[in-house]
């Protein structure tokens, strides 16, 4: 389908963020005033609390209007890429905000090199925008001189140039031709092929689809693998630039993690999750009875045939149902998403893959995206994105803007957690071991197949990636898919054949152009394996502990925030329960097939 053949219910609705484009430029037009205003009253003169903590605030009302009318032009392009006009709207607004953003970088110089008495005065005084005055002398170190932060900012919008290369090359230039198994001809697209023919239950259709998608790709590797060396090269500049010991220690600095923490996850799960996933890559050929078990037969789930299709309006069922431990409010913005159209579940040409949620701070809604196909594995998708919603919800009422900028290592606990409650809310519902093993394989095969093994292989991979990077090298296509192949083979041994254009799944996932952000998906799966386990057997006191955690924002660091929620995340041991809790839940599955005969 083209977007604008599309039935108006499917998309979401941007006007909840303002009437029309009209009124989004006019957003921008006033945050460009105060931007100017800044300038004018408050440049070369941040010396005093009162200075500091008034020209802050104006900053925090200028980057709401921006957030918003960003907002308003980003998502509407996230849904048709191939719509230049849209693209043309999106660019601008960057554009716009990018030019104040570099009007209003000097801030950050004046304001830590401002007295310390000053500083202190100006944190106490502060409200919503002290502890944002704290987290940038925590930075100063590596602050550069104004000039060149200016300078810096300026560019700043072209930094993402590599990003901007990956998606048009994949959701613009990229065309699929149909495909032929068996006298019988299928269409091919790449969110069709990751959300439906990865599924597919048929092997030869399942298998050609791979094959043609991957064929595909490959056309596309080195202007793919040139963006993506760009990206992560700039990366290692900055790093030398502000004096970061390594890049490594640049990218997780923001979110106050450690090298140690971030070692840790990838380690760990790549020693220990590996045995049981090769277990479960045996159970799904046996279910299967396929001749061997390949990469393009991973995504099959236990039991296709038990899943049922679903509509939306079974998913808002399910999944208010699910979440009713959270609480009556909880249950309330659920209903309100699907009332108000927050979710855009189309699937048309042009769209961005995969599903995300966007809050933009000071509207009263979420926005998600995702390409519905009415499994149920969608319902989870759409669980997920709701936990996002409901996070920000929570965080963007309790704190200023500033304190909402969530680090990423436990921004996908609140999101991973609804799939576990879902979980456990679907088990309760049906004793039968067919559904049981069913909800069993939707909670490893989806939750945590995606988040401990399929970004935690990318993790693997994106550190090997910026290892030569540190050391001043540079990587091709053919290094990518060589390192690809090598932690696939590390993690699936013999039991699972690396099919031709496994190596080339580096491809495929945005996040390799957001630092390090693959690894967190399992770090946040881990803290809400833990947190899930205490709703499900305390309820309310346990979802009390959540919500705080949840409307501390960005006031706390990961460390902190897992501790708010009762799991300490300075040991391994909630990371090893995670792993022998999935463990149990292969053996479980095992068991019931055995049990089942098929
Ligand atoms: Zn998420």
């Amino acid at each position: 389908m083209k977007r604008n053949e599309v039935p108006v219910e499917q998309t979401w609705d941007l006007t909840l963020i303002c009437k029309d484009s009209d009124k989004a430029w006019k957003m921008l037009d006033e945050a460009k005033e105060i931007a100017e205003k800044i300038e004018k009253e408050y440049k070369g003169k941040l010396t005093s609390a009162a200075a500091i903590v008034d020209c802050l605030h104006l900053l925090e009302k200028m980057s709401v209007l921006e957030g918003k009318a960003s907002s308003f032009f980003g998502l509407d392009m996230e849904t048709d890429y191939s719509n230049s006009a849209k693209v043309a709207d999106a660019n601008k607004a960057f554009s716009m905000m990018n030019e104040m953003e570099t009007v209003t970088s000097f801030i950050e110089s004046e304001v830590v090199n401002a007295d310390a008495a000053v500083l202190e005065e100006a944190i106490r005084t502060g409200g919503t925008v002290a502890h944002t005055i704290k987290k940038k002398l925590r930075a100063k170190q590596y602050l550069l001189s104004p000039e060149t932060e200016k300078v810096l900012t300026a560019l700043g919008e072209f930094m993402g140039t590599p990003y901007t290369v990956y998606n048009q090359a994949k959701l613009s230039d990229m065309r699929f031709d149909d495909f032929t198994v068996n006298g019988k001809t299928y269409p091919l697209g790449y969110a069709l092929f990751e959300d439906d023919y990865e599924y597919e239950k048929d092997t030869d259709v399942r298998r050609a689809a791979f094959r043609h998608f991957s064929d595909k790709i490959a056309q596309y590797k080195n202007v793919t693998a040139a963006a993506y060396n760009a990206y992560v090269c700039r990366d290692k500049r900055m790093a030398e630039l502000r004096g970061f010991k390594d890049v490594f220690e640049s990218l997780l600095f923001p979110d106050e993690v450690t090298r140690e923490l971030y070692d840790r996850q990838i380690d760990v799960i790549m020693e220990k999750l590996a045995p049981h996933m090769r277990k479960y890559a045996g159970l799904i050929k046996k279910i299967y009875k396929l001749d061997k078990m390949t990469y393009a037969d991973l995504k099959l789930s236990v039991d296709p045939d038990y899943d049922p299709k679903v509509t939306m309006a079974d998913a808002e069922k399910y999944i208010a149902a699910g979440l009713a431990v959270m609480g009556d409010e909880y249950v309330e913005m659920i209903h309100r998403a699907f009332k108000e159209r927050w979710i855009d579940y189309a699937t048309n040409d042009g769209k961005c893959t995969g599903g995300f949620c966007s809050s933009p701070y000071g509207v009263p809604a979420s926005f998600i995206l995702l390409s519905w196909q009415g499994r149920m594995a969608d319902v989870f998708t759409l669980a997920h994105e709701l936990g996002h919603a409901g996070h920000f919800k929570e965080c963007n009422a309790a704190q200023g803007l500033f304190d909402t900028m969530v680090p990423r290592y436990f921004v996908e606990s609140p999101s991973t957690i609804n799939e576990l409650l879902l979980t456990g809310y679907l088990e309760k519902t049906n004793p039968d071991p067919r559904f049981k093993r069913w909800v069993l394989g939707c909670t490893v095969g989806k939750t945590y197949y995606h988040n401990f093994v399929t970004h935690l292989l990318e993790a693997a991979y994106q550190r090997e990636v910026y290892k030569i990077i540190d050391a001043g090298g540079s990587v091709q296509a053919e290094t990518l898919s060589g390192i690809f192949k090598d932690i696939l083979t590390k993690f699936w041994g013999d039991a699972v054949e690396l099919t031709e254009g496994a190596e080339l799944t580096w491809m495929r996932q945005p996040h390799y152009y957001m630092g390090l952000y693959s690894y967190t998906y399992s770090a946040g799966l881990t803290i809400s394996t833990a947190m899930s386990k205490r709703i499900l057997t305390e309820g309310a006191p346990a979802v009390e502990d959540w919500k705080k955690a949840l409307r501390a924002g960005s006031t706390v660091n990961p460390v902190e925030f897992a501790q708010m929620a009762g799991v300490d995340i300075s040991t391994e041991k909630p990371l090893l329960d995670t792993i022998e809790y999935i463990g149990s839940m292969i053996d479980e599955m095992c068991e019931l097939t055995e049990q089942l005969g098929f």
